[in-house]
This record gives structure tokens, C-alpha cells and sequence, in this order.
């Protein structure tokens, strides 16, 4: 008999649950998953979270949806990585702080690992991100990562994308009713128990009792059925990342060509960092701060100061939320995704990655046998190891940070508020870089390069000096490092003004 699936929320994490699995778990088959969504049209979605990871290309080629129309339908701009400014040092006009996160892995031309001959200085003081990938030269250029001509979702520079996130879920949730999901627009006030203490049914105002095999909460921070009702724990992480509040302007770009960027501009701040991100039509921005070092009022006079000018008589919205997550995502024949099963913050965008992992895991554990106890062992194994994982990588953006202007950034260094691993893998970077051995292929959302990103972009020095007699390429190295400056030179005249194609995709697909 075929399965049945409850998805009670329809934000970001509902609907791109529900079209996920209405493809990988055949909803349009007599022997696939039904799969309804209820969402209340009384409570809204929380309409933040614009930027993501990469992996959402692989996500949304599978729920089938066209790329032009996600440009077209959520305002979307293409992302090629976050350029961090202002984390190293102490703010000084004269000596501007800054390094890139790129989404490219760097030079894939060779078989030759460039890092330990950029360690060693073969590439002089040139930082890491710049020497080792050309996209760092194309963002600062404003450029696309593609041209029109190439397929949806492929370029030959790695991308994910900016959007809105009401009109992203709009659009997905366009694409999961034309896979077949089902929507039913209800508040769900009860959630009823069976004597096992699993769901046995839950109770819509308008709808009445519905009943599944499998319910998925997406109610975002309430967590109607995974916390309210099944009582699963929320484990804080506010020890160790302070940041729980953001306040959000929108500003309009003075002229409708206005150039977009093609990466997060993340600024830090006294108390925390700002988000500045392009879209199509508006510039989405907020301070991301912790409420144990700033007031709501002086976080919106940062932020306001930031903006300058534009920012006068526009409104501004303000958000709480607690770094942590459940440790027990999946209880009985209740599974949590986004935001109800835990959030970390919105530095380098990790909340709908969260759920694009979290529903692949998913399918793949999928209870068809009625086996919920090991599925949902296994699932609580691998997404608290994302979890933790994800912890330590944003940790490491703050607690490198030498800047010494506030108690946030002091209280950032205590060892206290840094994991044993964490401490632990940065005492071995000392002698040698993060490399393959320290991420989790099957568990991290972040690899080694990523780590390498942000370690040396903080200034971290690894002294492999002792290695120096044992390395043979130096000048193919030199070489190497070259060659990738004059592809970016190549690149720069080959790929179009990011605004160029993005109207391009809008105008003509
Ligand atoms: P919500 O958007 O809150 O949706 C909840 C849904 O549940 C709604 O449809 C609501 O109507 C429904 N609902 C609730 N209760 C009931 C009920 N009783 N009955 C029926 N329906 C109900 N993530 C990123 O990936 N990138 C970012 O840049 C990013 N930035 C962020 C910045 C901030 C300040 C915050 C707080 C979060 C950010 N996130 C980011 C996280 C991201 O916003 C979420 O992961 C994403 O929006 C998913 O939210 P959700 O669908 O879980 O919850």
C-alpha cells in the first residue's frame, strides 16, 4: 500500500521538502509517497534567507525546476562566494581588512597541491583565495560565472544564488504541485499522540483530523509537532556563537542597471557582521549581532550607518533566534527540517543547505518497511554531526578574529567558547593545512577548501618550513600561479556584467 507524508509548513523547508520528495519518492506513481503540505495563511513564513550554497543547484536540477524560471520567478542573482571585510583587525580606515571565500575549489589543472608552495611564500604576499582561483578577480569585476549559452546549472565557475525567499518558496512550491503534492491551506492547532507517543493524527481548524505514515514539521522556529508536541529538546549553542539577533532592510538600488554583485558582502561589526546581498531588484541587508553586547537601537543605527542616506524612512525588521539544534530531529514518525530542527546563524548560509541535506537523508532512509526506529537513528546520527561540524567552521570566522575594539570580539577568543575539536584541529593546522583528513565527505557541508578559505583569509600561519627539502615542483608551482592569473584575464573578457546576465536570462530565457 502506498505511504503517505504530512508536511505541516510551507516556507522555504516545506516546500522544497515536499518537491524533493514528490520526485525522488515518486508521488505521481500508484506505488510512490502521497505527499500533502498544510500551511497556515495566518502565520506567515519567516521570508528571510536569501543567500545559499552551491549544493542548491544539485537540489533544484532534481526537483526539475528550470533555472530561468527561478531567475524569472524569485528575483534571483547568481552567488559566487562571500568577500569577508573588516574580521581580521581592529577597523583603520587606512588599511582596508578583507579576504574572499570563493565557491571554486581552486586550480584544477594540475595534479600539483598548490597550497603548501603558497605556504612556503612561492606566490609572495598574494593572499590564498587570490592566487588559487580565478574568481575572486571576476567578483570583484562585478562579473557572471557563466554565459547565457551555457545549460541550466552548469558553468565553468562554481555558483549557488541570491533570491527572495518568499518568491523562492512560491516558486517551488509551483513545481511541487506540478509533481503532484497536495496543499492544504489550515492552521494546525492539536497534535494528538497515540499511547507509543508517536503523531496520530493532527488537527487542522478548517480540516479537520488528518492522519500520515510519516509527518514532517517545517513550522520554522515553533516547532509545532517535533518540540511542542513531542517534546524533543533544543540543545543551544550560544556558548559558543553569541550572535542571536538580526535586524533586515530592504533598500531599493537607486538606478533600475545598477551593477549586482556576485557574492555576500559580509561585514563585521562591533557586536557582530552585516549581510549585504544583491538581487535583481533590491539590496537585502541586516545585522546579524548579539544581544548580550547591543541594544535593538544601537543595532539598527549600525546598520542604518552602513546603508547611509538610503536607509532614511525605510523599514527595518527584527528577528531573534538562538544558535543550537535538536539532537533528536527525527522522533517516532516525526522528522524535523529548516528551521523548527535547529539554526546556527546566517553566516555563510547554511539554513537551506540544512534542509537539502536533511531531505536527502531522508529519502534515502525512507521508511517503507515501518522500520522508524533505525531510520531515524541513523538520521539523528548524521544531521547532529552536520551540525556540530557546521559549529566549529562558523566558530573559526570569529574566534581568529584579532580585532580588540569590544567585548564581543575579546569574549569570541575565550577558549570556553571554542570546542575541544575545534582547538584541537587548529593546534595541528599550526604544522600542517586542513586537508581531506579533517572533513567528513558523507557528514560536512563545508570540505577542506573551504576551511582553507577562511583559516588563511584570518591570517592563520601553518609553518610547514620543515617540509620545505621535501617538495619537488617550486617552479611548476611559480608556473602554475601564473597561469591562473592570466585566466582570470581571459576570464574577464569572456563572461558578461553579472547584471547583464541575469537580464539576459530574464528577457530571453
Ligand atoms: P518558516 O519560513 O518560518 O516557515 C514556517 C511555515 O510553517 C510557514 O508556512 C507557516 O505558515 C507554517 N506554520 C507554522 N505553524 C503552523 C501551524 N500551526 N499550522 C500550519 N502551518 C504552520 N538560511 C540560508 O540558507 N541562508 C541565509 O542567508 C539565511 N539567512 C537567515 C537570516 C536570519 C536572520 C535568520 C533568522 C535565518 C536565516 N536563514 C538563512 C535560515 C532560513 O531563513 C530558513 O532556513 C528558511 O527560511 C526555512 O525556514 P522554515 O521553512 O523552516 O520556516
Amino acid at each position: 500500500m502506498s505511504k503517505s507524508v504530512l508536511i505541516v509548513g510551507g516556507g522555504t523547508a516545506g516546500w522544497i521538502c515536499a518537491a524533493y520528495m514528490a520526485q525522488m519518492l515518486a508521488c505521481d506513481l500508484p506505488g510512490g509517497v502521497s505527499i500533502t503540505v498544510v500551511e497556515s495563511d495566518e502565520i506567515g513564513i519567516l521570508g528571510v534567507g536569501e543567500g545559499t550554497f552551491p549544493i542548491i543547484r544539485r537540489t533544484l536540477e532534481r526537483i526539475g525546476l528550470d533555472e530561468t524560471d527561478l531567475i524569472r520567478g524569485a528575483d534571483a542573482t547568481f552567488k559566487q562566494g562571500i568577500r569577508f571585510q573588516g574580521w581580521k583587525d581592529n577597523p583603520n580606515p587606512e588599511n582596508e581588512d578583507w579576504y574572499f571565500h570563493p565557491f571554486q575549489v581552486g586550480s584544477q589543472h594540475t595534479d600539483m597541491d598548490l597550497l603548501p608552495y603558497w605556504l612556503l611564500g612561492v606566490a609572495g604576499d598574494i593572499p590564498w583565495a587570490t592566487v588559487n582561483t580565478v574568481q575572486e578577480r571576476v567578483v570583484d569585476a562585478k562579473l557572471a560565472p557563466k554565459l547565457i549559452t551555457h545549460p541550466n546549472y552548469a558553468a565553468p565557475l562554481n555558483y549557488a544564488y541570491h533570491f527572495d525567499a518568499v518568491k523562492l518558496a512560491e516558486v517551488v512550491r509551483h513545481r511541487a504541485m506540478e509533481l503532484g503534492v497536495k496543499r492544504v491551506i489550515d492552521t494546525v492547532d492539536d497534535v494528538r499522540l497515540d499511547e507509543q507517543g508517536a503523531i496520530a493524527s493532527v488537527q487542522g481548524r478548517a480540516s479537520g483530523t488528518m492522519t500520515a505514515d510519516l509527518y514532517i514539521d517545517c513550522t520554522g522556529f515553533r516547532a509545532r509537532l517535533i518540540g511542542q508536541a513531542l517534546g524533543s529538546e533544543f540543545t543551544s549553542y550560544r556558548d559558543q556563537l553569541f550572535c542571536n539577533r538580526a535586524v533586515a532592510i530592504r533598500v531599493p538600488y537607486d538606478l533600475p542597471d545598477a551593477p549586482i554583485p556576485s557574492c555576500t558582502y559580509s561585514t563585521a561589526q562591533e557586536n557582530g557582521w552585516i549581510w549585504d546581498i544583491g538581487l535583481q531588484s533590491r539590496r537585502g541587508l541586516g545585522y546579524v549581532y548579539s544581544s548580550d553586547h547591543c541594544s535593538d537601537d544601537a543595532a539598527l543605527e549600525t546598520l542604518q550607518r552602513y546603508i547611509g542616506p538610503a536607509a532614511r524612512d525605510l523599514p527595518h525588521r527584527l528577528l531573534s533566534f538562538e544558535a543550537g539544534f535538536r539532537k533528536v530531529q527525527w522522533r517516532k514518525n516525526c522528522v524535523a527540517m529548516g528551521l523548527s530542527s535547529g539554526f546556527i546563524e546566517p553566516l555563510e548560509a547554511t539554513g537551506i543547505s540544512f534542509v537539502e541535506i536533511a531531505v536527502l537523508i531522508l529519502c534515502n532512509l525512507f521508511p517503507w518497511s515501518g522500520d522508524y526506529e533505525r531510520s531515524a537513528e541513523q538520521f539523528n546520527m548524521h544531521m547532529t554531526t552536520r551540525y556540530n561540524h557546521v559549529v566549529d567552521f562558523i566558530k573559526l570566522h570569529y574566534c581568529l578574529s584579532e580585532r580588540t575594539d569590544t567585548d564581543f570580539w575579546h569574549d569570541n577568543r575565550a577558549p570556553s567558547s571554542i570546542s575541544d575539536k575545534l582547538k584541537g584541529k587548529l593546534e595541528q593546522w599550526r604544522y600542517r593545512p586542513p586537508s581531506f583528513l579533517d572533513v567528513d565527505t558523507s557528514h560536512d557541508i563545508f570540505d577542506e577548501n573551504s576551511w582553507q578559505y577562511i583559516l588563511y583569509g584570518m591570517g592563520f600561519k601553518t609553518d610547514i618550513s620543515a617540509r620545505a627539502g621535501a617538495l619537488r615542483y617550486y617552479d611548476g608551482a611559480r608556473q602554475e600561479f601564473e597561469n591562473i592569473r592570466q585566466q582570470s584575464a581571459n576570464a574577464m573578457t569572456a563572461v558578461p556584467s553579472h547584471r547583464a546576465l541575469v537580464s539576459e536570462v530574464v528577457a530571453n530565457g
